[in-house]
């Protein structure tokens, strides 16, 4: 069978050159004689890979000497108790953006470690949009400020950021991080799942600045101290060593295409084609309106259930897969991550336009 084209939310599609890169050193990696996954961690061609993903990385997003790059485990899911217990320990305070699921998981993790203050919800329309958010309701001693910088499931984004004047803000960027140029100096710490963008999962990226390090909970558990990973260059334990070889060939890949304003300059053409299409149909539309929309998820829907069934089972069929929506939004949802070809979304909406004139026909 051809590969298909995968609308994943993640793990995701991964650029095929990149599969295949990895594939011609899978048994033997240079003259190692071994595959990276042989390899000790503490072995000096492995850490050269793991400098080389590191500096890629820095390089990418410009991360400057003031932050630490740590190459963790346990899912974007464990930094939702690692972030508090680390940072949250001089008012034991935190403000918090609760734009989704995943920000809601990270409110009931945080709640157990310290106080949170809900600024602003879209809970009311089921995350359809970012809320509006007043900075006199922000507080000014808070440890941090909490935002999912953009939402998976919902399909919204931060189009702006918080005002938050000195307190850090901590990013959830699982499934847009390397999408969009960021200035990492606005933030106090970056997270990511590499699943979405970075590579295959396994790996959590987080990106600190290192002012921020050292100031944890006695209870915190010695593997969710950031400063045990930071002072053993994320070697406290065996890394994901895989993964972080493969987020290098990913990094790669981003920076032969051109880097970062490349990339975005595609994600927002891949994005406008297939927003614009949905606003056009009388048959499929989004769920997002206006400046919060993502430019890496996109829900979509029908009005009829039925309908939608058939659509993603049709679209299965014709190599459009996993277009199925989260049960809590239903319809359809495309992710078009970094590694989504501009010609996958193409083909996508050329054969959404084809359904709907067939739909208009009663051949549906
Ligand atoms: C996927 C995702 C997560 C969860 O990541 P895990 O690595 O499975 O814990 C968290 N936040 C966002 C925004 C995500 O997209």
């Amino acid at each position: 069978m051809d590969r298909v084209y995968n609308f994943s939310a993640g793990p995701s599609v991964i650029a095929e050159s990149v599969l295949k890169k990895a594939q011609s050193e899978l048994v033997n990696f240079g003259d190692a004689g071994m595959s990276v996954m042989e390899m000790s961690h503490r072995s000096a061609v492995y850490q050269a890979i793991i400098d080389e993903t590191e500096a890629l990385l820095r390089q990418t997003l410009g991360i400057s000497d003031d932050y630490e790059v740590l190459f963790l485990q346990g899912g974007a899911s464990s930094q939702f108790a690692m972030i508090p217990m680390n940072l949250a320990t001089k008012t034991g305070k935190i403000d918090l953006v609760l734009t989704g699921q995943w920000a809601s998981k990270a409110l009931s993790e945080a709640s157990k470690y310290c106080e949170v203050n809900v600024v602003g919800s879209s809970k009311d329309k089921t995350y359809s949009y970012i809320p509006k958010l007043d900075p006199a309701t922000f507080n000014k001693d808070a440890d941090y400020f909490y935002i999912c910088s953009n939402n998976t499931i919902y399909g919204t984004h931060f189009a702006e950021l918080p005002e938050v004047g000195n307190v850090p803000l901590v990013a959830d960027m699982s499934s847009c991080i390397l999408s969009e140029k960021i200035d990492v100096s606005k933030y106090g710490l970056i997270f990511a799942g590499a699943q979405k963008n970075m590579g295959p999962a396994g790996l959590t990226v987080v990106i600190v600045r290192k002012d921020l390090i050292g100031n944890k909970m006695d209870i915190t558990p010695t593997m969710f101290d950031y400063e045990i990973h930071a002072k053993n260059g994320s070697m406290y334990n065996t890394p994901p060593t895989y993964a972080i070889y493969m987020c290098k060939l990913v990094l790669e890949w981003l920076r032969d295409l051109g880097g970062i304003e490349v990339m975005e300059k595609i994600n927002h053409e891949k994005a406008a084609m297939f927003y614009d299409f949905l606003d056009s149909s009388e048959l499929f539309n989004a769920t997002v309106m206006g400046a919060d929309r993502s430019y890496m998820n996109i829900p979509f829907v029908t009005g009829n259930e039925d309908i939608d069934k058939d659509f993603v089972k049709k679209a299965t069929a014709s190599g459009f897969v996993n277009l199925k929506g989260h049960r809590s939004v239903g319809g359809m949802r495309a992710s078009i991550y970094n590694a989504m070809p501009i010609e996958g979304v193409k083909a996508l909406v050329e054969f959404m336009k084809q359904y709907e004139v067939d739909y208009k026909k009663g051949a549906i």
